[in-house]
């Protein structure tokens, strides 16, 4: 009875690598790497530990490390942001999208989803009393047609969330994408919520399309991004929001409330280990490799690959091996091939259930080697 979320329950992630430790499977369900961050940075976190940076750094974050990322922003995508009125530090992509989630919608507001969504998105809305309104896009291509998107909207319509590069399914959004979104919301006050987490990991030669690149979304638009993702160290939980100052005013209304400000030593190395820009400008070569060595060990297994543009996350149509629902499939794929995935109904509020699973790519060399070995006899 007192139940907010009566529907929720451990998130698929969490199942699913407990299931993989259960089995000894090799894990490539939950994305996570399986190899160090970079010595220099964890270098840098000691030093700053010990060096004493070890009280509350400023609520909306260490000037030093808004400065940083401004500075990146403005290299990446040619853009001035102020790092005083429209960066926050938050603790990871998760604080910094439940927040802007939290600041703005109301009960009653209408919120639309495009699934498969990550799966935080959805609560966050509910426990805030807003109402999911959900837009299934459909393997294999996953492609938004804003026509529809804008049959959805009505006037209490609040936010729409979108995630490019997007996991689980590994597409990205476009320049025509983001000016359809553009156009759709135009003279309206809906917000754009923009999970931009994997904004260094994008492959083929293309280039993220952020909506801070779009004057008329970055108006009305909080982004979302993450250090966890960019520096390999999912367990530090550090990211950031971007946002006008208009709404960063109420963003970090919700956020010094939340948590105040997150851990300090790190920002202070994360200050400095961003002022080369070489960090994060190789992560699409590093991750790419990744990607294909993957595809390479896939081959000649009975999996078919479906594109992956981005992200460190591809899928596989198993159609061609099982009718099992993708759950079932996954939990043989434990049990019997020793290897762990994510079934992606997990990520549709209906379930929709394409046979498809996702695997995670940010593994050694030796892990996809030996995972493509097992998959290559199911
Ligand atoms: N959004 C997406 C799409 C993600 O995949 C993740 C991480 N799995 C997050 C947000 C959360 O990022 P963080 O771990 O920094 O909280
Ligand atoms: N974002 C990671 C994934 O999609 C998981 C994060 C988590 O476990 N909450 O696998």
């Amino acid at each position: 009875v007192y139940s907010k979320l009566p529907n929720v329950g451990t998130t698929i992630f969490s199942v699913m690598s407990a299931l993989a430790n259960e089995h000894g499977a090799i894990n490539l369900s939950q994305g996570f790497p399986n190899f160090e961050s970079p010595q220099r940075l964890t270098d840098l976190v000691c030093d700053y530990l010990q060096k004493g940076y070890n009280q509350y750094a400023p609520m909306p974050g260490l000037p030093e490390l808004r400065e940083a990322i401004a500075g990146k922003i403005n290299l990446m995508y040619g853009v001035e942001v102020d790092p005083g009125s429209e960066i926050t530090i938050t603790a990871g992509g998760t604080q910094a999208l439940y927040c802007a989630i939290a600041a703005f919608v109301r009960p009653g507001d209408e919120v639309i989803l495009l699934e498969p969504a990550y799966d935080c998105y959805r609560p966050a809305v509910e426990v805030n009393g807003g109402i999911p309104v959900i837009y299934e896009l459909k393997a294999p291509d996953y492609k938004v047609n804003w026509d529809h998107v804008e049959a959805l909207l009505t006037p209490a319509t609040r936010m729409i969330i979108i995630n490019t590069p997007n996991n689980p399914t590994g597409t990205t959004l476009q320049t025509t994408d983001l000016l359809a979104l553009q156009h759709l919301t135009l003279g309206t006050d809906i917000l754009v919520l923009s999970d931009e987490v994997y904004e260094h990991l994008i492959y083929d030669g293309a280039s993220h399309q952020s909506v801070l690149r779009f004057p008329g979304l970055r108006s009305r638009s909080l982004a979302a991004y993450s250090f966890g993702k960019t520096f390999h160290n999912t367990g530090w939980k550090i990211g950031y929001c971007v946002a006008p100052p208009e709404l960063m005013v109420e963003f970090r209304k919700v956020h010094q409330y939340n948590t105040f400000a997150v851990h300090r030593p790190t920002q202070h190395a994360l200050a400095d280990y961003l002022q080369d820009a070489a960090t994060y400008q190789s992560l699409p070569d590093f991750y790419q490799q990744k990607r294909d060595l993957l595809l390479e060990v896939m081959e000649g297994s009975r999996f078919r690959a479906l594109p992956c543009r981005g992200t460190y996350f591809c899928n596989f149509d198993y159609s061609g091996i099982s009718d099992e629902p993708d759950r079932v499939f996954a939990h043989q794929l434990i049990t019997e091939h020793g290897v762990a995935a994510i079934p992606v109904s997990a990520f549709y509020t209906s379930g929709r259930d394409e046979r498809i699973i996702r695997l995670c790519f940010a593994k050694t060399e030796e892990t996809l080697r030996a995972a493509g070995e097992r998959l290559r006899k199911v």
